[in-house]
């Protein structure tokens, strides 16, 4: 790549610390190293711990360019015996407090070596950043790790420009928001549906929100012809730019082909390719819900089942924190399961997901709906089977079924469970039926699309080549 100037800003770009959310920001990362900026990744001490030992000895390619990001650590606060809390505000409080006080020191040191930060890019769950950018003035751009539909119906919520109830304070059953489909409350993320609406994770949403207008960019991991009229739509509100899907380059735009792994796993990927590799074309189900979500053990069960009457090859993503004592041990479950399906799949902690979405072998993925793996699925044009757990998972599996056409959401039970009975039908469904190729169809053609858009001239690269002229533009000034 050329240089985009004399003067080489430097981007700081601060995910919140989870998988999900540090997937995107680092591929963002690798996209502005390799147009010549300088780029500081930030994650927590605890984090990158994790990250180091998730590395050693990984066998999927990560490229040369995660080598000129450098990666500076903060502190969470949060003491050895406390790390296991579940209290949601004590951690963002903390976090607030301790990690931005830790921020604060990083960008004093990187500015008095000489390496003076140009702008700091910080996902939209750390709203605190923006007063830290002012402070040593610098200018912020907020980045949006979800769906860009799911932008609107919290900003629309946010405002009070939608309500859950009507004047009466009757639950709606349909939710307008403009330059969406009509939205039923199950349709709605977790946290706005009306029996949640007092938690601690619905204030966090919403306060995504307060600092926004101190941005000066807004940015999000979607693409254009993915969201058009929902984009559209926020341009009169707070107009989003994309930037994505971002996802390793090898398996979309091809303009890295080292870049087929992000780097910045926190489990070890067990090595599932060479079993892959034995298994005939589009034969293999993928089952994986993603980083945070811990099914319980009766859906687990569920599940097994399900996938052995199917009688399909499977691969399946079981974090060894789905198994932890408070969920039965499912692994006495799973062992006999695994004893009797030994021909026909295979069981890892972890795995590199886009590498597995784009072999050949893999005929669909059963997915819990998570942004990033709901992008992926079709930027590997495969259909899908949803279920989903919670957060923005309920809204991307409708879109899913409904708007992109790539798969089917699963029937829940009385109990909330999906079924052994219903994963078996859905899996022939989709494996065996014309149902199944149309999904396909529909599928590949949202892959064409997603490429399109990250590659030279695509919507996704014109942005982020705007985003860095811009940030140039005001280095220069400075
Ligand atoms: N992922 C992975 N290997 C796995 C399971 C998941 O690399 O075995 C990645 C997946 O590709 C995605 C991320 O972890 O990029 C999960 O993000 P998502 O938004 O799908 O779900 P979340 O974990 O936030 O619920």
């Amino acid at each position: 790549m050329g240089s985009l100037g004399q003067q080489k800003p430097h981007v700081v770009v601060f995910p919140y610390p989870v998988q999900g959310h540090m997937n995107p920001l680092m591929e963002f990362a690798k996209r502005l190293v390799c147009r010549n900026l300088h780029v500081t990744f930030i994650t927590t001490e605890r984090v990158r711990e994790r990250m180091i030992k998730a590395q050693s000895g990984a066998t999927v390619h990560v490229t040369s360019a995660l080598q000129d990001i450098r990666i500076e650590t903060i502190s969470d606060g949060l003491s050895p015996d406390c790390e296991q809390t579940k209290d949601v505000d004590m951690v963002f409080d903390l976090f607030r407090k301790v990690g931005g006080l830790t921020l604060e020191q990083v960008i004093e040191r990187l500015n008095s070596q000489g390496d003076t930060v140009s702008c700091i890019v910080y996902d939209s769950l750390l709203e605190w950043v923006p007063d830290i950018a002012s402070k040593f003035n610098i200018p912020s751009a907020f980045f949006w790790t979800q769906s860009c539909a799911v932008y609107s119906i919290y900003y629309h919520f946010y405002t009070g420009m939608v309500k859950a109830k009507d004047e009466a304070g009757n639950v709606r059953d349909v939710i307008e928001i403009p330059g969406l489909p009509q939205l039923c409350q199950s349709d709605l993320p977790s946290f706005l549906q009306p029996s949640n609406t007092n938690g601690p994770l619905f204030r966090l949403v919403m306060n995504q929100f307060s600092t926004i207008s101190q941005a000066t960019w807004i940015l999000g991991n979607s693409f254009d012809e993915l969201e058009m009229a929902e984009i559209q739509s926020m341009d009169s509100l707070i107009p989003i730019r994309t930037v994505g899907p971002l996802l390793p380059s090898a398996f979309l735009d091809g303009n890295d082909p080292q870049d087929q792994e992000v780097g910045t796993n926190l489990w070890k990927a067990g090595n599932c390719i060479d079993w892959l590799n034995t298994k005939e074309a589009s034969t293999v189900v993928y089952v994986s819900f993603g980083s945070l979500a811990v099914l319980s053990k009766e859906q687990i069960i569920e599940i097994a089942l399900g996938l052995k009457a199917s009688r399909h090859s499977f691969l399946w993503v079981i974090r060894p924190d789905d198994n932890k004592e408070e969920n039965n041990n499912v692994d006495e479950f799973l062992e006999g399961f695994l004893e009797e399906t030994v021909y026909q799949g295979l069981v890892v902690s972890w795995c590199p997901q886009m590498a597995v979405l784009s072999h050949p072998s893999v005929g669909m993925f059963v997915t819990h709906c998570g942004w990033n793996s709901t992008l992926e699925s079709l930027s590997s044009g495969l259909p899908v089977l949803t279920i989903t757990q919670w957060s923005d998972q309920p809204t991307n599996s409708m879109y899913i079924e409904e708007v992109w056409k790539t798969g089917i959401r699963l029937n829940k039970l009385g109990d909330g469970l999906v079924g052994r009975d219903e994963v078996e039908k859905s899996i022939k469904r989709v494996m065996e039926s014309d149902e199944g190729l149309e999904l396909r169809k529909n599928a590949l053609q949202w892959k064409i699309l997603a490429k399109k858009a990250m590659v030279k001239g695509g919507s996704s690269d014109k942005n982020i080549d705007c985003f860095i002229h811009e940030v140039i533009a005001r280095t220069t000034l400075a």
